[in-house]
């Protein structure tokens, strides 16, 4: 008999982050232009049914101290691009879902991506996604995609997403 916080027989989907190609091809674009250092920057777009990420864009949020393995998403910088994103985006229903930046090598989100992610889920109460655009050696874009969300009472649970890409 499970007891009341046991949540086995719960099937859950695996999440899905949407995105389209061209917005993965400017991003794209702007992280080459500074490799071999990490860019990155927010997620704006929406949940559908708490399991669906849909991306509207990838919003640059410049890291003076960014290096080839570091980028920090620094908070105001970042609350100014959402701001002016806020004001002149044209989807009533879009804000911030989360978190991308850049690999300049192919590997996927590293233990300290996982553990921001987990930070912020455990600050905001509220699905967060992670991209991380992985670059090869041919400049080509491997995505990787992790949602975080908060679990009573403290915890931070992250799964794999599959991450759709959507022509065009
Ligand atoms: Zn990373």
């Amino acid at each position: 008999m499970p007891g009341p916080f046991v949540t086995t027989g719960e099937r859950r989907s695996t999440p899905v982050v949407r995105i389209t190609e061209r917005t993965l091809a400017a991003a794209g674009s702007l992280a080459r232009g500074v490799s071999p250092n990490e860019l990155g920057g927010i997620i704006v777009g929406w949940w559908e049914g708490g399991r669906v990420a849909i991306v509207d864009d990838l919003l640059p949020v410049p890291d003076d101290r960014a290096g080839r393995a570091h980028y920090e998403r620094r908070q105001w910088p970042a609350q100014r691009v959402l701001d002016d994103y806020l004001r002149t985006g044209t989807s009533p229903y879009s804000g911030y879902i989360g978190e991308w930046h850049s690999h300049p090598e192919p590997q996927p989100p590293s233990p300290i991506d996982r553990g921001a992610l987990s930070a912020i889920v455990r600050q905001v109460h509220c699905p967060i996604a992670l991209l991380v655009l992985a670059l090869d050696r041919q400049g080509e874009v491997a995505v990787h995609g992790l949602v975080g969300r908060s679990r009573w009472p403290h915890r931070a649970v992250i799964e794999h997403t599959v991450v759709e890409r959507m022509e065009p």
